[in-house]
């Protein structure tokens, strides 16, 4: 059988592997790691979570937990993977990120249907192997250039931010306390409480902090999706205290009083021995970082394992270029896969990597590439959104239940209307994925 090419061994493009191999299909992954690491990679290893360590939430009425489920229907290997290496988040799925990837990489590394190959590709191959492109929004820029060239449309940019983690051996828990907002659930959030003063003085200090440089052509581009800490702070002096420091629900033990306001930490790792600060991406340049991050009480002697950056995010306008399969109109050897489709975040590389891997498997084999699923579900939804031609400008999408046709009856209350949601989905895929044995091939 002929091989499959993946290029890029993310999230998508380690999925796409995956699932090709257990369909009994040979794949030549393709990655530049570890010799060469795009500007947010840090890991050697394959399948790295590049910012927060959260896959989102777990309750299955919610959109991102019906597409966790979804998933799991589709048998998605790299969320088994997280779910075996969950660390405590309250309702949320977080992951031991070290652990995560270093199982990925394992399992393709021994898998002997796929041949891993270390390059930086600087143009797309030109053969007659079917490739699912999967490079993710730091694609570099020649490959993108090359990418440009099979394209109708012009590419599009934005920007993302990651949040800095800290140690938490450098927390003072003394000041800092565990607690989840009205004590719901687990207390699995570190909190760093400040009274008004501090507020004040650490506001006044951020809102002029030094940032880092931006290329001058990117510096016209808009700021979309990620709002960094320091542009929140902007907008004015009680921004951050209605948005991620708000201390509502988070009365301090030590004090038995209710702060003016809160930074949140969350567990980065199952050791616990990583936090990262909630809510805080930012283009302050280091140094600020270290000395402004400082004044919040309880992290004076902040350990800083990674600091926040921001970067360029790229992706193409998929509703002119791609199928719903995820093929690509103009040239049906390609599929893309990940966020370079302008599927936005972890669980859409996910689901965008098995879905262009099963087209890809069914086109191999000389079938028709028709793995498209139910208008009921919000993958199948995601699938028409990047396919459906309009005449407005594309933008990146998330799962969310805005996308699904409206239900039947009109439930008011949001949990309820989230579960019918959930059955229609769930009863239209099982159907559908029982008339489409693919899946079921898989071990
Ligand atoms: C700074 C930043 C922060 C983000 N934070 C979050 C977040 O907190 N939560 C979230 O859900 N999403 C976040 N995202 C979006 C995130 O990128 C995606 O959710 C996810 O990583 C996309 O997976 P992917 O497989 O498409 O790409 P990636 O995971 O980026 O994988 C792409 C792979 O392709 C390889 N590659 C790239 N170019 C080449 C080349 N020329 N030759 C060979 N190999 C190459 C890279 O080494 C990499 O392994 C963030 C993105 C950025 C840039």
């Amino acid at each position: 059988m002929k091989k499959i090419r993946v290029i890029g061994a993310g999230l998508a493009g380690s999925e796409a592997a995956l699932t090709l191999a257990s369909l009994g299909q040979p794949v030549i992954l393709i990655d530049m790691k570890p010799g060469r690491m795009t500007p947010a990679h840090r890991s050697e290893k394959l399948g790295e979570l590049v910012c927060s360590n959260s896959l989102k939430s777990l309750q299955d009425f919610t959109a991102t937990g019906l597409q966790k489920k979804e998933l799991e229907l589709l048998n998605s290997q790299l969320l088994s993977i997280a779910m075996k290496h969950r660390v405590p988040a309250g309702n949320a799925l977080a992951v031991d990120r070290e652990a995560f990837s270093e199982e990925i990489t394992r399992l393709i590394m021994d898998n002997p249907l796929i041949e891993y190959e270390e390059a930086y590709l600087e143009s797309l191959p030109d053969d007659d192997l079917i490739t699912i492109v999967a490079t993710g929004p730091l694609t570099g820029n020649q490959l993108f250039a090359s990418i440009q060239e099979k394209l109708a449309e012009e590419s599009l940019y934005f920007y993302d931010a990651v949040a800095p983690i800290v140690s938490f051996e450098s927390i003072n828990m003394d000041v800092a306390y565990k607690k989840s907002r009205y004590d719901k659930g687990t207390a699995d959030y570190i909190n760093c409480p400040m009274d008004k003063e501090t507020y004040q003085a650490f506001y006044e200090e951020l809102i002029k902090a030094d940032l880092a440089d931006l290329e001058d052509f990117d510096r016209k581009l808009v700021f979309e999706g990620c709002m960094p800490i320091e542009a929140m702070a902007r907008r004015g002096e009680d921004t951050l205290r209605f948005g991620p420091m708000k201390p509502v629900g988070l009365t301090n033990p030590h004090t038995g009083e209710r702060p003016y306001a809160v930074v949140q930490l969350r567990q980065e790792d199952s050791y616990a021995s990583m936090y990262n600060l909630v809510g805080f991406q930012t283009r302050l340049k280091f140094p600020e970082q270290k000395r402004i991050f400082r004044m919040i009480p309880g992290l004076e002697k902040a350990e800083f394992l990674r600091y926040g950056v921001m970067h360029r995010n790229t992706y193409i306008a998929s509703d002119h270029e791609l199928e719903a399969t995820f093929r690509l109109k103009s040239d049906p050897r390609f599929y893309f896969a990940g966020q370079i489709t302008g599927l936005e975040g972890y669980l859409c590389a996910l689901s965008s990597g098995k879905i262009a891997a099963i087209n890809a498997y069914l086109q191999n084999r000389g079938e028709e590439a028709n793995f498209v699923l139910p208008e009921e579900t919000l993958l199948g939804q995601l699938q028409t959104y990047l396919s459906r031609e309009s005449s407005k400008k594309f933008e990146p999408m998330n799962a969310n239940f805005g996308l699904l046709p409206p239900l039947e009856l009109r439930i008011k209350k949001k949990q309820e209307r989230g579960m019918a949601y959930r059955d229609r989905s769930l009863e239209s895929l099982q159907a559908y994925l029982k008339k489409h044995a693919i899946i079921s091939e898989a071990p």
